[in-house]
């Protein structure tokens, strides 16, 4: 008799997607709505990446360009490109760093390598999908990390002792970034208490802060404690194409046992890798060119959480992140719950934000904002922001 994996029913929190659908259903605006709630890419893809992906193709069609499963820690050409241009320094070799589909899937996927009773810990308020898959995969012993406006959504190590630790920096909703100092906090107690660091650093080329690290490998310790999920998606507008990277050294071990070696074999039983056209576009990010041209769009993000930032501010909202990331975190007005100052700016304004509840009970009082937009539409959302 099959039996199903009872673990679904715990998961137990509220899934807002469906709610704001209802709520957009019902809802009668008499302008266009302004989707500040998106978490995707909103410009199109760099002309030189998109080159490079055709070029791949056509590769293909030629009997000297066949190419049919790749390697499941994907192709050296972009192991190489990625070291070279940003790990090498820090220690990190080529076959250090294992080329997936997605942060998403890296992020969740870990868990394979980890006992089933280990603690983890999660920042709360962030990205859902760890603690959604920690249950899944029937971790019991889950452990919030707070990231409140009190400890500068930064959260305090934990009394005790826990195995495995959630990092979300620059954190998904609040677009808050962990400094430089705080992230060594985390390595040293990693390495005191035998933890291991997850940290997901999806949005690093946001980072605009001296004081916030790019890779937590800059920091003395990490090399024994942490693994580092990186993506296309945001940095190169890859969200459709799928193309992502962790960084796990050798030196990282539980046991006595090299994670490296597990997940190596993990990837190669469960993972056949990424499409060999999409890792050409994927090395092209590093050419010349296609720096340029995805800087280019990084900056037009930026900009924009900038000018909405200033709007917010303007109209004696208080607002967080948008420094290290595209995400704005608003304070909601006195008295008013996460869903209520949601149904405010789309009454008021016809802005579709995400209510912070949606992230984690402690990102109740807040919404978030996103700047992944084209510069008309963010200017469109700053003049309805008169509408407050
Ligand atoms: N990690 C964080 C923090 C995210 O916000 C997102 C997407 O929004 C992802 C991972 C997913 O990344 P990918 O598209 O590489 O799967």
């Amino acid at each position: 008799m099959a039996m199903l994996n009872s673990n679904f029913n715990r998961l137990n929190r509220v899934y807002i997607f469906p709610l704001i659908e209802e709520k957009l259903a019902h809802f009668k605006g008499d302008l266009p709505l302004v989707n500040l709630g998106i978490g995707d890419i909103a410009l199109p893809l760099s002309s030189r990446i998109a080159r490079a992906i055709c070029t791949g193709v056509e590769e293909m069609s030629t009997s000297k360009g066949i190419h049919g499963y790749g390697p499941a820690a994907g192709y050296s050409f972009l192991q190489e490109a990625i070291c070279k241009e940003e790990f090498a320094p820090l220690g990190i070799s080529p076959d250090e760093i294992f080329i997936s589909d997605g942060a998403n899937s890296d992020t969740v996927n870990i868990l394979d390598l980890f006992d089933g009773k280990s603690t983890v810990a999660l920042m709360n308020p962030t990205y859902p999908a760890y603690l959604d898959a920690s249950i899944l995969r029937g971790h019991t012993q889950l452990l919030a990390l707070p990231c409140l406006e009190e400890n500068g959504f930064s959260p305090d190590l934990p009394q005790g002792k826990v195995s495995l630790i959630y990092l979300c920096s620059p954190n998904n909703p609040t677009g808050m970034a962990l400094s430089r100092e705080e992230l060594q906090s985390w390595v040293d107690y990693a390495l005191k208490h035998k933890a291991i660091l997850l940290i997901d650093n999806a949005y690093e080329a946001f980072i605009t802060s001296k004081e916030v690290a790019r890779s937590i490998f800059e920091l003395p310790g990490a090399l024994e404690c942490a693994i580092e999920f990186r993506s296309f998606s945001k940095s190169a507008g890859f969200t459709g194409l799928r193309c992502a990277y962790t960084i796990l050294p050798r030196t990282v071990n539980v046991e006595g046992t090299s994670l490296h070696t597990l997940w190596m074999k993990r990837q190669a039983i469960k993972f056949n890798g990424v499409a060999y056209p999409i890792q050409r576009g994927a090395a092209a990010v590093y050419s010349p060119e296609g720096r340029k041209e995805t800087q280019a769009q990084i900056q037009i993000y930026q900009e924009g959480a900038k000018l909405l930032k200033g709007a917010l501010a303007q109209k004696g909202l208080t607002c967080y992140g948008g420094v290290d990331s595209p995400y704005l975190w608003v304070k909601t007005p006195t008295g008013m719950s996460s869903w209520d100052f949601f149904d405010h700016l789309l009454e008021r304004c016809q802005i579709l934000s995400i209510p912070g509840c949606g992230f984690g009970e402690h990102g109740e009082g807040f919404v978030r904002l996103s700047s992944f937009t084209t510069p008309e539409t963010n200017t469109l959302a700053i003049t309805r922001l008169n509408g407050l």
